[in-house]
């Protein structure tokens, strides 16, 4: 059918590319209804470019359109041609000064936490780097799409609003410019008309809402059969769901199911079937029917094909709107009057309201087009966007009303436009005055809540699904209301007043609704059955918090709406309660002659919420009378006298009062959901409106009140009046309740209501409360924060509240409090408290939570141990209260506190006879000392017409009255200070008699002038002074105000205005930690040592002793024992890699004979040192797996390891493992016993031998091969062929090993074959070998290149686990040969024997410049026993060692030569005069003659000489390990320390010239004819010529890729990365890989692809081609560094940058600028060359087992 198609569609296409846009122009110019002209056209062309086909065609479309609709409007309203229009028009602009940007997905912005007006303002990345506050304090974020730069708002910054290039405009804006000015009046009417037509036509047409039916003028005459089955987005179903359902529905393949799928979350909706009506419909029914089992189904719509291909065009012409009016502020302008313009039907008519009032119906791609429209256009232009701003307002409740039922998130929402409007303070102080906006938030919000209980009150219990759902959604409208008060009014004009009073009318009451809600009642008997519901409650109280922060901070901006508000809230809270004393009679308290009425309730009786905002509202205006003094300076306006403090302090005591019922336990059976409500009460995200002013409305009833009354009610609400009220209960109380629970409960309500009498009169320090300011408030709380231990930034920032800019103004105070100390390579920096401020601590310091209060105990008890110090901690000297509160310290001397610290004093003497508790007597101790010091300061500070009033030192002196006729206070304390039982209060009361006796004393000499302090005090600061003599000054104001109010106040004294006095504190000094020394034993300098060859440095066997940490018993390695193993890791590396591209194909059939220099893939071993018996290994193993079995089958789980594949965990050390390594002896040794060395052949004699005897074995091999028919020509051949002399190929040597030990060989060979080429395990195999030396090698090489990145020696300290290793791993190589075919292993010997001497047989080997000399080198070397065993001739295996050793070197410098890519850079170093000089010049001289002069001329042996020394370093390195581990031979002590070269140490102990070219000229005539070979290969030919390429020496190291400095950078650089498979789409989790640098779609399905036959993430498939199997990763978004290993195994890994704390921050959620730190970054590098980032998985796995439940391979 496609076919018959093609023709038609392409000749429809020729037709529409005929069309001319200036003609169709011309006419519309001409038109006289222009509006039917244009909708003809688009009637007729739009069916025709869109919706041709089942799929979308998008360029095509857009070309078309482009030409046949869009192309004649842009004519019309140019007049001309737009190519000559617009720039016009551009060039006439005159830009705003608004940036304007809207963001993408992921982009970063920032904000300045100095600058901006509220957090939402933010800049792009360009105009942040050109403003002044890159150089403030700033946030920084990644971007959730949408929302827009507001550079160049000048009402977003408190200063810098525009960045250097949004400035240039500036000085030319006129504010009130009408844009319009710039165009012509034709101009102007053209696009009037076009702009008002198109903007109709697509708000019609995309909020059209019929499947079969065009409007009419937009239907055809003849109208084709075919329609779409259109599947729209919801957030219900997942993707896999859809997924299914469609394979289901639509028939297609998984991967055309994922593609809707993602085109539908991505677009908001996708056909995915077209065609004839009922061919959709059929579709549509499964789709249905698949989904709407458990929920509703999925949306889906069959539509006509033009309705469709209108509506693309609709969005089309939207975006396309949005860029022409990019070319003109005047254009723009026009577009905005026409979208506002009101429509014909009057109210909500006009195009904006329209297109509005249909969001939630538009699909999510339609929706964020005319979002952006709006962005664009409305937002960008001053004057419309206030117009906007009041259309919005006018619409808030329904446009709520339409999100709240919409199941879209609310980023795709026209509702979230309400942060770009209402946070301009300009709109939002508009919208407050002319739209009452407040209240119509708060009423919208409290429509949304209708479930109340019978008292009116919100109920959330019994809510259903769809309830919470709604709930959830319509708590954004908190966030509205936020955002209007974010901004505070500088002036208040009456109307704005009007308004926000009866916005905080509203308020109230939602407050009101809120008060006694989620009531609860003590459990007694039964465990409540079911937990009831209480997070509702709190989310709302947790969201409005910072909203009820935000209004008493308006209210104390202006005297009249804060006396206003006053009354409000009093009204309000008197209305909640006005039931309160009805019912019962009053009862009467009485105690020491003072009594009370109060009503009749029981905390642990009746119900009681902790829910109380009016109350809590109410202390916070409280204050704010005192802090502004209001309530001096108007007295008569406020309703004090209407003031009852008792029923002021009723509900928060009773809230209180229930903490501390929970604490004793008495609530133990109503669950944990009060538990959590009381942890929240007293949360840092509640506190503030909660707990906090709960302390303050006490507060502010006992400074009303007489105290005694207070302490009476309180006593009765502790339901403890009874204890202290009659003498001798408490004795009576604890012989007759023989209950140790009822004991302990009073006993902690004790302790809990004295805590609470020292919070009351030491919580001074808001201000307003006490005369304090801000910053005296936020210090307190850091330095109580950090008595507990030192802490890092961030922890510091959550334990303190965040205001509604998200800031805790700890910064500014932090320096004065605290020191920073930089983190190391891991953790955090840290803040520590200063030792000036450890004698503000405050032990009873309410913030403290019991756990902090006991930690902060315990750490500063021993601080001052360590100062030598007493351990008392004694209460702070406090600041004075503001004189509204001033009257609270009394409670501390009155009649019955006085009675109540007796009455426990008494208990703690006669202690026995008693139930009390330390912890009381403690409190009580702390109390007394708080008096004394209160006195203290009222001594010290009394103004001379003043006399002291605050007695409490001669109270405590006057014994009991009668009946009791007790001793005093101070006599019992005189007595309790030698009680052996009270050791750790001892201290405390020592400072209490002392401070009493300096009182004393004060007393007694003046009572007028001060005295000097007896403990001495230090000079105060002239600055101190100064604040002195201020805070004088205003207290003075104060008095006289004060005097007005308080008549009217119930009673008390004077006041007197307090001073702080500095105490002499002694400064700590906490000594530095003291470092470790190394002692390195001295080594003998020996220049003799040699490590190979017949001159070998005999070493003498020494005995090894090692023992199994399984049996814990001692062994000896010997070669006829029991094999002892290490644990050991196998794995395949791409570390030394020079060439990620390569890839093994088939591995069953590669050859790894030769290692390519480019070092592609390499078997990397790794042990973790630890030695054990290989019957007990195997006894661990076997028991592994079972369980391991087990437990798979029960919990089907991923572990940190795969029994599978042969993986467990060292038993020792944990560390992962898949095999074990035997410990051997050196091999070597076993086999050289029986040979003399005299007499041993040359270089070229051994070539010769090794050649013959090569060819020999060839023969003989060939032999064998052939069929036995031929037998009578084999004694033929046998006859010709000359066995050469001394070598019997018939001999085969007797293995030496222990069976054991053999079948070790076996298992740790076939290991490192099996992980090395990825194949199935098979110990015949002849590539076994070859990986086992290769890995040897491999290895060897790793380790080398590691010490030399790092500057170590090469036989330096190594540490113990790699020493043991490579050791292993050595020798195990070595002995290998002989668990396997002696014919294989001689096999491998010639071929590689012969890629250096050319060999008949062996054709087709690599080139010298595709070999790793190396690898070689290893491989020949180990190789090697196999042909010398059968050697009788007297050729010892050093003697062969000693020539393959100089045979691979001298190709190694040939090969050196050939690749040296030395420029000669005219330094003064021609004339080569050295030895090595000459004779280097001599040989590239040779070298250049063999190549026929392809080899570049070098004149300077200079440089050359270099270069072959820069190049061979690694190999002889390389080479001195592997002999040195092989052979035993200790490392000269030259090589054991670092220092500049060791050339002439290496050579020597590899027993090499120093002059390496002697090699050459020793052996000359056959060195020259290899040479010659070499260079005659076609290969090297090629490489001279150019025509490919090959490695040079040394080779540079592999490091991961550079990471930029700033963190920024990179969010930036992922910002702009899309998705490679799906068009452009911006990826969600771009990943950056920080091996090779490439940046990856992670995560998604769209970058999902199958690997071994499953689906796996990008990240997972990259790690196969870049890492083999292993990968270290950057999520960029996340900033977190992930560690990725095969398939299922991957953690993350703290990223290496930091902020300016030291601390790292994953995900990205504080968004302080971060910084690149170069040694954590180092790190990570190093995990990655160590090979041990497998490992890291590991340890990381066991450590956090969340890390095995992540899908890693998805990633
Ligand atoms: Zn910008
Ligand atoms: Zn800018
Ligand atoms: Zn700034
Ligand atoms: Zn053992
Ligand atoms: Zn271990
Ligand atoms: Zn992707
Ligand atoms: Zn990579």
């Amino acid at each position: 059918m496609a076919s018959e198609l093609e023709p038609e569609v392409q000749a429809i296409d020729r037709s529409l590319l005929e069309c001319s846009a200036e003609e169709i122009a011309g006419k519309w110019l001409q038109a006289t209804d222009l509006t039917r002209e244009v909708y003809q056209h688009l009637a007729h062309f739009v069916p025709k470019i869109y919706c041709r086909g089942p799929n979308p065609f998008p360029q095509k479309e857009d070309m078309l359109a482009q030409h046949v609709l869009l192309g004649p409007m842009e004519w019309y309203l140019c007049g001309e041609d737009p190519a000559f229009g617009f720039a016009k028009l551009e060039q006439a602009n005159k830009p705003s000064h608004l940036c304007g940007r809207v963001f993408k997905v992921g982009e970063p912005t920032y904000s300045c936490r100095d600058c901006a007006v509220d957090p939402t303002c933010v800049l792009c990345m360009e105009c942040f780097l050109g403003s002044v506050h890159r150089d403030h304090r700033y946030r920084m974020t990644t971007s959730g799409g949408g929302g827009f730069c507001d550079c160049g708002d000048t009402e977003a910054w408190k200063e810098g609003p525009y960045c250097q290039k949004h400035e240039l405009n500036t000085s030319e804006i006129e504010e009130e410019e009408d844009p319009l000015v710039h165009l012509s009046e034709d101009m102007i009417a053209r696009t009037y008309n076009i702009f008002a037509i198109m903007f109709r036509y697509a708000v019609e047409i995309l909020t059209w809402e019929k499947e079969n039916e065009l409007p009419g003028d937009l239907e055809m005459v003849e109208k084709s059969d075919t329609y779409y089955c259109m599947l729209f987005n919801d957030e219900v179903h997942t993707y896999e769901q859809v997924i299914y359902t469609l394979q289901k529905a639509v028939n297609c393949t998984q991967k055309e199911a994922i593609g809707f799928a993602t085109t539908v979350d991505r677009d908001g909706r996708r056909s995915v079937r077209y065609g004839d009506f009922q061919y959709c419909e059929q579709a549509k029914s499964v789709i249905v029917r698949n989904t709407s089992r458990q929920t509703k189904p999925l949306k889906v719509q069959v539509m006509h094909s033009s309705i469709v291909a209108h509506q693309n065009f609709g969005l089309k012409l939207l975006s396309w709107l949005g860029s022409i009016i990019g070319y003109s502020d005047g254009l723009r302008r026009i577009l905005c009057q026409v979208g506002l313009q009101e429509g014909p039907d009057g109210e909500n008519s006009s195009l904006v309201d329209r297109l509005m009032l249909s969001d939630s119906k538009l699909w999510k791609g339609a929706r964020s087009v005319y979002h952006q429209l709006f962005m664009s256009s409305l937002l960008m232009d001053l004057k419309y966007k206030k117009l906007f701003a009041i259309r919005f307002a006018n619409n808030y409740e329904r446009l709520q009303n339409d999100y709240v039922t919409d199941d879209h998130d609310r980023e795709f929402s026209i509702t979230d436009l309400s942060v770009q409007i209402f946070t301009v303070p300009s709109l939002a102080r508009m919208l407050i005055t002319e739209e009452n906006l407040m209240t119509i938030i708060i009423k919208t919000f409290m429509d949304h809540l209708k479930h109340r209980d019978a008292q009116g009150r919100f109920q959330f219990e019994r809510y259903t699904a769809l309830q919470a759902f709604k709930f959830r959604r319509v708590q954004s409208l908190i966030l509205d209301l936020k955002y209007v008060l974010i901004s505070k009014p500088t002036e208040w004009s009456d109307e704005l007043r009007r308004k926000f009073l009866e916005g905080f009318d509203a308020f109230l009451e939602l407050l009101k609704c809120m008060q006694g809600m989620d009531p609860i009642t003590r459990q007694v008997g039964q465990h409540i059955e079911m937990e009831p519901e209480w997070e509702a409650a709190f989310t709302l109280q947790m969201k409005l918090t910072h909203v009820i922060s935000m209004m008493q901070d308006w209210c104390a901006l202006d005297e009249k709406v804060l006396i206003e508000a006053y009354k409000k809230c009093l009204a309000v809270l008197m209305h909640c309660h006005s039931g309160f004393t009805d019912g019962e009679q009053p009862i009467t308290l009485s105690i020491c002659g003072h009594s009370v009425e109060t009503i009749r309730y029981c905390v642990s009786q009746e119900k009681v919420s902790i829910h109380l905002p009016v109350s809590r509202l109410l202390a916070g205006l409280h204050v704010l009378l005192s802090k502004s003094e209001v309530a001096y300076k108007f007295p008569e306006l406020l309703p004090l006298s209407e003031l009852s403090p008792p029923m002021l302090i009723e509900h928060p005591l009773r809230c209180l009062v229930l903490c501390a019922q929970v604490h004793a336990g008495m609530w133990r059976r109503n669950g944990f959901s009060l538990v959590n409500q009381i942890y929240y009460y007293h949360n840092v995200k509640c506190r503030r409106e909660m707990f906090d002013k709960d302390i303050v409305m006490l507060q502010t009833g006992v400074s009303m009140m007489d105290p005694n009354h207070f302490l009476m009610i309180m006593l009765s609400r502790f339901e403890l009046y009874q204890i202290f009220s009659t003498p001798d209960y408490g004795k009576r109380f604890s012989s007759e309740i023989t209950h140790k629970d009822i004991v302990q409960q009073n006993n902690t309500l004790i302790e809990e209501m004295l805590y609470l009498i020292i919070m009351l009169v030491g919580e001074r320090f808001s201000p307003g409360v006490g005369q304090v300011n801000a910053t005296d408030e936020i210090k307190r709380e850091i330095i109580h924060q950090l008595s507990i231990r030192p802490m890092a930034h961030s922890e510091l920032v959550k334990s303190l509240p965040e205001d509604e800019n998200k800031e805790t103004g700890m910064e500014s105070v932090i320096e004065a409090v605290a020191s920073f100390k930089k983190p190391g390579l891991t953790g955090r920096g840290m803040y520590e408290l200063k030792s000036e401020c450890a004698k503000e601590f405050n032990l009873y310091f309410y913030h403290f939570s019991r756990a902090e209060q006991s930690k902060a105990e315990e750490a500063q008890r021993k601080l001052k141990r360590q100062n030598r110090e007493d351990t008392a901690l004694p209460p702070p000297v406090l600041p004075p209260f503001c004189p509204l509160f001033a009257s609270l310290v009394n409670i501390l001397q009155s009649d019955v506190m006085l009675c109540i610290m007796g009455t426990i004093l008494q208990w703690a003497v006669e202690h026995n006879g008693y139930a009390w508790s330390e912890s009381m007597l403690q409190r009580v101790l702390h109390l007394i000392g708080m008096a004394l010091q209160e006195e203290k300061q009222h001594l010290e500070n009394v103004m001379e017409e003043h006399v002291v009033t605050f007695t409490f030192t001669q109270k405590i002196s006057k014994p009991g009255e009668a009946p009791n006729n007790s001793p005093s206070i101070l006599a019992m304390l005189e007595t309790l200070q030698n009680a052996p039982y009270l050791e750790v209060h001892k201290d405390m009361i020592r400072w209490i008699l002392k401070t009493f006796n300096a009182i004393k004393k004060i007393r007694e000499s003046s009572s007028t002038s001060p005295v000097a302090e007896t403990e001495g005090t230090i000079m105060e600061e002239s600055s101190r002074d100064k604040d002195k003599a201020e805070r004088k000054r205003k207290a003075e104001i104060a008095r006289l105000r004060r005097e007005k109010i308080m008549a009217q106040m119930s009673e008390m004294q004077r006041h007197f205005i307090d001073e702080n006095k500095e105490l002499f504190q002694q400064t700590l000094e906490l000594d530095a930690s003291t470092s470790a020394v190394f002692d390195n034993s001295p080594v003998v300098s020996d220049m003799t040592l040699t490590a190979l060859g017949p001159a070998q440095t005999w070493v003498p066997e020494q005995r090894q002793f090692v023992t199994c940490i399984l049996c814990q018993e001692e062994q000896e390695v010997k070669v006829e024992s029991r094999a002892m193993v290490l644990a050991a890791f196998v794995q395949r590396s791409t570390v030394l890699s020079k060439n990620r591209s390569k890839f093994i194909h088939d591995p069953d059939k590669y050859d790894p004979l030769f290692m390519h220099p480019d070092l592609s893939c390499g078997t990397h071993t790794g042990s973790c040192g630890h030695v054990m018996h290989a019957h007990c290994w195997q006894r661990y193993f076997d028991s592994v797996q079972a369980k391991e079995q087990r437990r798979q089958q029960r919990l089907r789980l991923h572990t940190s390891y795969d029994v599978e594949n042969g993986e467990f965990l060292c038993p020792l050390c944990e560390c992962l493992s898949n095999t074990v390594i035997p410990l051997l002896l050196p091999p070597r040794n076993i086999f050289n016993s029986r040979l003399n060395f005299s007499d041993q052949p040359n270089l070229t004699q051994w070539i010769r031998t090794i050649s013959l005897q090569i060819k020999a074995l060839q023969v003989l091999r060939k032999e064998e091969s052939t069929p036995t028919t031929a037998s009578s020509k084999k004694s033929e051949t046998m006859g010709e062929l000359q066995l050469p002399e001394g070598f019997r190929p018939d001999f085969h040597p007797k293995n030496p090993y222990s069976e054991s030990i053999k079948e070790m060989l076996t298992t740790f060979g076939t290991a490192t074959y099996k992980v090395g080429l990825k194949v199935h395990p098979n110990e015949e195999d002849p590539r076994v070998p070859i990986m086992c030396w290769s890995s040897c090698a491999y290895t060897i090489q790793s380790i080398e290149r590691i010490l030399s990145d790092e500057d170590k020696p090469l036989f330096g300290p190594l540490p113990c686990r790699l020493d043991d290793c490579l050791r292993s791993l050595t020798r195990f190589a070595a002995a290998h040969w002989t668990v396997a075919s002696l014919s294989v292993v001689q096999g491998h010997f010639c071929k590689l024997f012969a890629s250096l001497v050319p060999n008949k047989n062996h054709e087709d080997l690599p080139c010298i410049l595709d070999i790793d000399v190396f690898h070689l080198l290893v491989g020949l070397v180990l190789a090697f026993p196999a042909l010398q065993c059968q050697d009788f001739s007297g050729i010892s295996l050093g003697t062969g060692d000693l020539h393959i050793f100089h045979l691979v070197t001298v190709a190694h410098i040939v090969q050196i030569l050939l690749t040296s890519c030395t420029e000669e850079d005219g330094m003064d170093q021609e004339n080569s005069t050295g030895e090595e000089e000459l004779a280097v010049l001599a040989l590239y001289k040779t070298l250049r003659q063999y190549t026929g002069s392809a080899l570049k001329e070098i004149n300077s042996g200079w440089h050359l000489w270099r270069s072959v020394k820069a190049g061979i370093m690694p190999f002889l390195k390389c080479s001195a390990l592997f002999f040195h581990y092989l052979n035993g031979v200790p490392s000269p002590s030259e090589l054991e320390a670092t220092g500049t070269s060791h050339f002439e140490h290496l050579c020597h102990y590899l027993s090499l010239p120093n002059n390496l070219i002697c090699l050459f000229q020793e052996n000359s005539e056959m060195v020259n004819s290899l040479i010659e070979s070499w260079c005659h290969n076609s290969e090297v030919k090629r490489y001279l010529e150019g025509q490919r390429d090959a490695i040079s020496y040394p080779r540079e190291p592999n490091k991961l890729i550079d990471l930029p400095e700033d963190y920024s950078s990179l969010i930036n650089q992922a910002s702009n990365f899309s998705c490679p498979k799906s068009g452009g789409d911006k990826s969600r989790a771009p990943t950056l890989c920080l091996v090779c640098g490439t940046l990856l779609c992670s995560q998604s399905y769209c970058c999902q692809t199958e690997l071994e036959g499953e689906d796996v993430g990008a990240c997972t498939a990259h790690t196969y081609s870049c890492g083999s199997g292993v990968g270290i990763f950057l999520r960029v978004r996340e900033c977190q560094v992930l560690f990725l290993a095969g398939k299922t195994k991957g953690c993350f890994y703290a990223p290496p940058y930091l902020d300016d704390y030291g601390e790292t921050d994953q995900g990205l959620r504080r968004g302080n600028p971060l910084h690149l730190c170069k040694e954590r970054f180092k790190k990570i590098q190093k995990l990655w060359q160590q090979h041990s980032i497998t490992e890291e998985i590991g340890h990381a796995q066991e450590a956090n087992q969340t890390f095995v439940g992540i899908d890693w391979q998805h990633l």
